[in-house]
This record gives C-alpha cells, sequence and structure tokens, in this order.
C-alpha cells in the first residue's frame, strides 16, 4: 500500500481495518507532509508496536528523478521513472511571483492532438494517485532547501486528466488536505481537451478549469483534435456554462497558433464570437516545435495580429509567454524518452513570447534568455 494514493479519508478507513483510531490518519499525515519525515521511527506519538505493524504494511516510495533539466528562463523539467519501463515528465514554471508545478497524470494520450507530442505517444497507462502526488512531493523536496515552495498546480502534463478522473481527483484531495500539502484549491487547475461527461468533477471539487480549445469552429478542431468528432463544440460550450454556473469561476480557453491553420484574423474574430458569452480568459500560445511535428509556429507578426485582433474586440486575451522552450517543457513538448528527442534546442534568435499590461497598455516582448527585448 503506497501512502501517497491514499487520502486522509483512506488512510482513516484503512487504519480502521487495522483495529486503530481514527485521530492516527492526522498524525501520520502531519509527519510525512508537513515535517516530512517518512522514518517511522521517528513518529514518537504512536506506539513502538504500532510503527512495527506500520513497517510491514506502508510503502512511501516515490517516483525516481531520472533528469533534471534547466532552461535559460528558469523553466525546470523534471522525468520521473514510474516503473515498468514508463516515464513521465513534469514542469517547473517561475512567473509573476508564483512557481507553477505543470503534472502529468498519464504515460503518453490517447486524444491524439495533431500539434501535441505526447499525443504521439499512445497511452501506456493511466498513473496511479501515488504517482501523481509523488511528482508534487519530490519537486518540493528537491526545490525546499532553495527557500522555494510550489504555489500553484497545473494538470496540463501527459496526458489527458479527465481520462484519469479517479487519480486525478484523489490526488488533488490529498494535495489540497490541510494535513496534506494544503494547497488551496483556487490554485490548481485541471486542463482537458474536451471529455465533456466527466467536466462536472471539475466543478464538483471546486477547482479550476481550463479547455485547450485550439480551433474556433468544428471543422478546424476535429482537424486538429479527434476527440472534438465525439464532443463537438457545442457540448463542450454546454459543459462549460454548466461549469460556470455551479462554481461562478471564469474558464480558461487555451488556444494554440499553428500557421495556416489556427491564425488568422478571420479566426480571431470567429474565437471571439465563439467565447464571447461565457465568462474567460483566453490564453494564446504559439505552437512550439518537436521532432515530427506537422504544424509550424506562426511569424511573430501574425501572432501579433491575431492576438491584437482579440483585444480589439474585448476578450479578456494573453499571449504566454512561452518558457522552458529550450529544454523542450514548453506547452505540447512533454514526452517520455522515445525516440531521438533531443534534450536542447537552440531557440537563440527567436522571441519567445509577450505579455501585455492591460494597466500601462504596453506589450513587453521577451528574449530567449526570458529578458524583456527593447
Ligand atoms: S494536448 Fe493533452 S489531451 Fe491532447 S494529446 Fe496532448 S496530452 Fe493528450
Amino acid at each position: 500500500m503506497n501512502f501517497y494514493g491514499m487520502t486522509q479519508d483512506d488512510l482513516k478507513a484503512y487504519l480502521k481495518g487495522l483495529g486503530k483510531e481514527q485521530f492516527r490518519a492526522q498524525q501520520i499525515f502531519k509527519w510525512v507532509y508537513e515535517r516530512r519525515t517518512i522514518d517511522l521511527e521517528q513518529m514518537l506519538n504512536l506506539s513502538k508496536s504500532f510503527r512495527e505493524e506500520l513497517k510491514d504494511k506502508l510503502s512511501f516510495d516515490l517516483p525516481k528523478v531520472l533528469s533534471h533539466l534547466k532552461s535559460v528562463d528558469g523553466t525546470q523539467k523534471f522525468l520521473f521513472d514510474v516503473k515498468d519501463g514508463n516515464s513521465v515528465e513534469a514542469v517547473l514554471i517561475p512567473s509573476d511571483g508564483r512557481l507553477t508545478l505543470c503534472i502529468s497524470s498519464e504515460v503518453g494520450c490517447n486524444m491524439a492532438c495533431k500539434f501535441c507530442y505526447t499525443g504521439k505517444q499512445k497511452l501506456k497507462r493511466r498513473l496511479e494517485a501515488h504517482e501523481i502526488v509523488g511528482q508534487f512531493m519530490q519537486v518540493t523536496d528537491l526545490i525546499s532547501p532553495q527557500g522555494q515552495r510550489i504555489s500553484n498546480i497545473v494538470f496540463m502534463g501527459m496526458g489527458e486528466p479527465l481520462d484519469n478522473s479517479d487519480n486525478v481527483f484523489k490526488s488533488i484531495e490529498t494535495l489540497h488536505d490541510s494535513w496534506g500539502m494544503n494547497i488551496s484549491k483556487r490554485k490548481i487547475t485541471v486542463s482537458t481537451s474536451g471529455v465533456v461527461p466527466e467536466m462536472w468533477k471539475v466543478a464538483h471539487h471546486k477547482v479550476r478549469l481550463a479547455v485547450s480549445l485550439n480551433a474556433s469552429n468544428d471543422d478546424v478542431r476535429t482537424q486538429v483534435m479527434p476527440i472534438n468528432k465525439r464532443y463537438p463544440i457545442k457540448d463542450l460550450f454546454a459543459a462549460c456554462r454548466e461549469y460556470y454556473q455551479a462554481t461562478g469561476d471564469r474558464i480558461t480557453f487555451e488556444y494554440v497558433m499553428l500557421k495556416g491553420v489556427t491564425d488568422s484574423v478571420e479566426q480571431a474574430r470567429e474565437l471571439h464570437n465563439l467565447t464571447k458569452s461565457i465568462p474567460c480568459k483566453i490564453n494564446i500560445i504559439p505552437f512550439n516545435e518537436h521532432p515530427g511535428a506537422d504544424y509550424t509556429r506562426p511569424s511573430d507578426e501574425q501572432i501579433e495580429l491575431f492576438h491584437s485582433e482579440l483585444m480589439r474586440l474585448g476578450s479578456h486575451v494573453l499571449l504566454r509567454r512561452t518558457m522552458g522552450r529550450d529544454i523542450f517543457a514548453a506547452c505540447g513538448q512533454l514526452t517520455s524518452e522515445f525516440d531521438n528527442k533531443p534534450k536542447q534546442m537552440d531557440i537563440s534568435n527567436s522571441k519567445i513570447g509577450s505579455v501585455y499590461d492591460r494597466n500601462k497598455n504596453v506589450k513587453t516582448a521577451f528574449t530567449a534568455e526570458g529578458v524583456p527585448r527593447v
């Protein structure tokens, strides 16, 4: 039994089965998550015989860190061994005083979104809850000596979170638990490609919803995201409206710009009309290249035109600054180590993103090193 796969309620039920008091679960959570001690010998508020018993029953194994890469812009990427020859990646992204961990939920992915590197790798298996919590714990232990702490979690790594919803929401309950890692649910975002029947669970668990939209109409969306055949935009937006009605929380729509496919000014207008009736934010993500990609990144000028048109029309839009592209840690670039994936990418000549400051009405572009361009 892996401890990290159990919510506090699971542990209480487990301990009850062993004839132990319920409050012991809180004591063990406090040792492990707050004091970061997994040595049962140190848990002196548990009796010696109980500690001995737990030694045989509980495992505190975490996914092993196989590699740890750092980008010139401060992004860090971790490759984890999740047993049986499988591995997944997680990315730690610093921005605006936040430290966001992008977590994987599956090894590979069956959604086969055409612009995504993970989508080229078929689903090998869904991660267990302890492997999801384990990514968080490992990164926490690696950064805490530098006085750093993860502030936000996004389920936007490898896999479709709502294709593995039981384990994803179980891990969220533990990460949120005040006796666990105590991360506010306002700071946890679950992203989906549009698994409509599962979307109510995001509202039920009171976490933020991001939808990987990537097109302004069904024809284009079906072309780049096969799931749109099963759950077209009309159904997807009905589920989004239900989420908003249940939570009152604005939805984030992710929109990957693909040259000649999703980057025209007409599509910006169509996107505005599609989303204007729903309280939302649109994140524009210029396509990030990966080996064997079928698409290319639009020119900076075209990205600006698209962005400006949405702003002119009044959409709440953010042109996301691309982070970690030099270490293949940017959006859509994650995968297990397979094929001949390069470890580094030369981005020295590219503009990697910009941010718009609404208050000052100023847009700032960033270089590969993450410093503002003049
Ligand atoms: S974008 Fe997400 S859902 Fe689509 S293939 Fe990639 S990991 Fe899967």
